[in-house]
């Protein structure tokens, strides 16, 4: 069975496509996507070789041969041109992610999705995905085993999610997200802001520079920002 985290993942493949997915691993994610009729054929990029071996046994073994192709290579290097039309990223840290997507530039024009699954920092590729024109269309909030995951979807077209006024807060937080405020999102964020305010401490303690001085006050106001975010009323 897939995990859930995957599973959400999987729902964000308009069904038809041809998705490449990298670190795929065990490949659990194209297979099942294949298996349910979501896609028509897939890559498997893998950098590594243990899980690459993982993705090749997975996919003989369910004979998924002529549609599934696994791939030894960094990132989207193991892409050609035109050859797939999503994306699909997951269980990765949010830079590790960004650097996937900026050292593969060039392969991306013919994407018309992307579907990114951060571990953690999912600001970043929030941010990667504004300065490089995608429109973030979806975000989804899980807790898994324990874990705090979100999934985001971005397009080459849609309206922009973001308001002027409230920019840096939906940014940090996810616009989707915020509005929905599962209570996985409220948790997650109250569970930022004990650190955060832990942090703080630790700022008082230490000696008063002006960087420290700087770095406290930013950190107040942002727990300020998410503590209102957090008291709304639906
Ligand atoms: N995508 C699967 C999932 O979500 O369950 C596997 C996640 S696993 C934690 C991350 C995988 O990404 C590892 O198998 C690792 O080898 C692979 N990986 C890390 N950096 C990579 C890169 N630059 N290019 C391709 N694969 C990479």
């Amino acid at each position: 069975n897939l995990s859930k985290r995957l599973t959400l993942v999987a729902e964000q493949i308009p069904p038809g496509s041809t998705i490449a997915d990298i670190g795929s691993d065990h490949a659990y994610l194209p297979c099942y996507a294949l298996k349910h009729g979501l896609i028509t054929s897939a890559i498997a990029g893998e950098v590594n070789e243990g899980p690459f071996q993982s993705a090749v046994e997975q996919v003989r073994k369910l004979n998924y041969t002529d549609e599934i192709s696994v791939r030894k290579g960094n990132g989207l290097q193991v892409l050609n041109k035109g050859e797939v039309d999503v994306i699909t990223i997951a269980g990765m840290g949010g830079p590790l992610i960004v650097s996937i997507l900026e050292h593969g530039r060039e392969k991306l024009p013919g994407i018309k999705r992307l579907i990114l699954q951060p571990n953690v920092a999912a600001n970043q590729i929030r941010v990667w995905l504004e300065e490089n024109n995608w429109i973030l269309i979806n975000e989804e909030i899980i807790e898994e085993d324990g874990v705090i995951y979100e999934i985001l979807t971005a397009d080459r077209e849609g309206n922009s999610p973001y308001s002027e006024e409230k920019r840096n807060l939906e940014l940090l937080l996810g616009p989707f997200l915020m509005e929905k405020r599962s209570d996985i999102f409220l948790k997650k964020w109250k569970s930022e802001l004990t650190s955060w305010k832990e942090i703080v401490q630790q700022f008082e303690k230490a000696k008063q520079t002006n960087e420290v001085v700087e770095k406290k006050k930013q950190l107040l106001e942002k727990i300020n920002e998410v503590e209102e975010v957090l008291k709304w009323q639906n």
